[in-house]
């Protein structure tokens, strides 16, 4: 394209240069032509002028003319020829005088015709008689009877010389001009190729993907200001590829870190796009790599059938699906089919239920066991009340035990009602805790107070090992409800022995500890015991007028303290059940 360019620019400027140097040539040897006619013509009519003298005088006869000519022809060293006044000629220089009759009448030569008509006539042409171009000059003669006209005429030959002469010397010079002009032009259209063929280097460049490709020669014409151009669309193309790529990456970015799985799919069930999380949802390794086919990595006859329905649909389509991966998931796929770019594409979502699912399954578990527990005592209520109605009080020795049956479960069931009413309280999003400043140990030996006769009634020890006194800003009431909870447990699961408690601190934590001799946790139970309703031994915990919230309730309340309660335990032996509250709940 370039050698093309450069070829073409020097044979057009070739072409221009030989077409003005040949017009130069031909119009200075026509204007040299044109000038040495003009001077030949003056010096032949001054010839003929001092010709005329001669015949100022007449001296010669008629019979002299063919002699006068030819004496006028060597004096002049031109052609004279003689006319009289009908055009016939009577004396030349150089036809001999008895061959002037054969001439042809020459009045109707034009110079011949002018110089009768009293005027300098002058002519240049091919002569009839001589066969060569001559230059004719012919004047009028006054008062010589029997001659009218004198006419000189030389050959041109001489004019023809100089001229081709002349453009012999031009022809070279021009030559010389052609070669060195040549030169140049090849040098200039050279270098101007160069140039562009520099320009249209970067140019490749910037197409081939290389942004950084700039011109380097930027001079202040035409082609710098080309180059110029090339670098401005270079900045903007920069400019705009890294928009578009910042763009693509924050779009891969939240593709990537999206807990949905999403793949685009072409309308022959390739993969053109997905994420990592589709991978994860359906249980595989890997995220599919570009132009997967989509049925080989789900393996999900149920997506393959989705997005052939989606293919077809205007509109998104859904579908919940269970997979085994291995563990079971609940799924909800959409699919659409985008408008535009990719034909046939569509856009595969897929939603991870499990976790929605297991909530829904935690809150059913939660209604039916709240109902199991509700209907033990509610039976017993009827059954008792029942049993009064029908004759049961006129059963004098009984029935005060029925009626005292019927206490001890509206007991256990107001118990539980105030549990879950705890619990309910704790679990709300905006459960906030009632900070103040109060004595930790003071807080237990107030809560002993309250369980001395229980304990006394099932002959077990109480105590309160010595210490300082542990300062906390907490919520007194809650840290109370959580040191009743497990001080109410250690009586109930001790048969003998005692349950014994501390209460100690560093400056950041405090901590107290219910020590208990009692039967113990089995340790398969024990990650599970702060679950709701979750029991060791079910009838006992029963009989006992546990209701399984307790420990739920303990584990929520140190939740909201951002502290923790941990459990050593073991079988037959006893527990320790400890827990630890920042000093300064605020404060973390
Ligand atoms: P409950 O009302 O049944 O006591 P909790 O939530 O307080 O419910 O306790 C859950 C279970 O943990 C109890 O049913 C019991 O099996 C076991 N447990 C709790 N504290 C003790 C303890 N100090 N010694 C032995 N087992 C205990």
């Amino acid at each position: 394209m370039t050698r093309s360019l450069r070829a073409r620019l020097f044979v057009a400027q070739l072409i221009v240069l030989v077409a003005a140097l040949v017009l130069v040539v031909v119009l200075t040897a026509r204007e040299e032509r044109a000038w040495l006619v003009r001077h030949r013509t003056e010096l032949l009519e001054r010839s003929v002028r001092l010709s005329l003298r001669d015949f100022a005088a007449p001296s010669v006869s008629a019979a002299g003319w063919p002699a006068a000519a030819q004496a006028l022809g060597e004096r002049f060293g031109y052609r004279v020829t003689l006319i009289d006044s009908s055009g016939r000629v009577v004396g030349d220089s150089e036809v001999p005088a008895e061959r002037l009759s054969l001439l042809e009448n020459h009045a109707g030569r034009p110079e011949v015709r002018a110089a009768l008509q009293q005027d300098v006539g002058r002519d240049v042409r091919r002569s009839a008689t001589l066969g060569v171009e001559l230059l004719y000059v012919a004047m009028p003669v006054r008062r010589v009877a029997g001659l009218a006209v004198v006419r000189m005429a030389e050959p041109l030959s001489e004019v023809a010389r100089l001229t081709a002469s002349l453009v012999r010397l031009l022809a070279a010079v021009g030559f010389m001009v052609f070669a060195v002009i040549a030169v140049v032009i090849a040098w200039l259209t050279r270098r101007h190729t160069k140039r562009i063929g520099a320009l249209s280097a970067v140019a490749r460049r910037l197409g081939e993907g290389d942004p950084r490709a700039r011109a380097r020669e930027l001079p202040a014409d035409d082609v710098g200001r080309l180059g110029q151009a090339i670098n401005g669309m270079a900045s903007e193309l920069r400019r705009r590829l890294s928009a578009l790529e910042r763009d693509r990456d924050e779009r891969e970015q939240i593709l990537a870190h999206m807990n949905d799985g999403v793949a685009l799919v072409d309308g022959a069930g390739h993969v053109l796009r997905a994420n990592r999380a589709l991978a994860t949802i359906l249980g595989l390794p890997l995220p599919p790599e570009v132009g997967t086919s989509f049925q080989q990595f789900a393996r999900s006859p149920e997506l393959d059938e989705l997005l052939r329905v989606a293919r077809r649909s205007a509109q998104t389509v859904e579908l919940d699906l269970r997979l085994w991966t291995p563990q079971q998931r609940f799924l909800r796929a959409t699919a659409t089919r985008l408008s535009g770019g990719e034909r046939d594409a569509v856009l595969l979502v897929v939603h991870d239920l499990s976790e929605v699912e297991r909530l829904n399954r935690v809150r059913q578990d939660f209604v039916a066991n709240v109902s199991h527990e509700l209907k033990t005592p509610l039976t017993s209520v009827r059954g008792y009340a029942e049993t009064l109605l029908e004759g049961g009080l006129d059963d004098l020795e009984h029935r005060e035990d029925f009626v005292r049956v019927i206490r001890d479960q509206a007991t256990r069931l107001q118990v539980l009602v105030e549990d879950l009413l705890s619990l309910a309280e704790l679990e709300r999003p905006d459960a906030r805790l009632r900070l103040e400043r109060f004595d930790l140990r003071e807080a237990v030996e107030r809560q002993l107070g309250g369980f001395r006769d229980r304990a006394e009634r099932a002959r077990l020890g109480l105590e309160l090992e010595d210490g300082p006194p542990v300062v906390v800003s907490a919520d007194r009431l809650r840290i109370e409800q959580v040191l009743a909870n497990l001080l109410d447990n250690a009586l109930k699961y001790t048969e003998r022995g005692r349950v014994r408690v501390r209460v100690g601190g560093d400056p950041v934590h405090a901590w107290c500890e219910v020590e208990d001799t009692g039967s113990g946790i089995p340790p398969a139970d024990l990650p599970r015991i702060f679950e709701r309703f979750y029991r060791v031994d079910k009838a006992r915990s029963r009989e006992k007028g546990g209701t399984g919230l307790g420990l739920a309730i303990v584990k929520h309340i140190l939740d909201l303290h951002e502290g923790e309660v941990r459990v050593r335990s073991a079988l037959g032996e006893g527990s320790v059940f400890r827990i630890e509250i920042p000093r300064d709940a605020s404060a973390t």
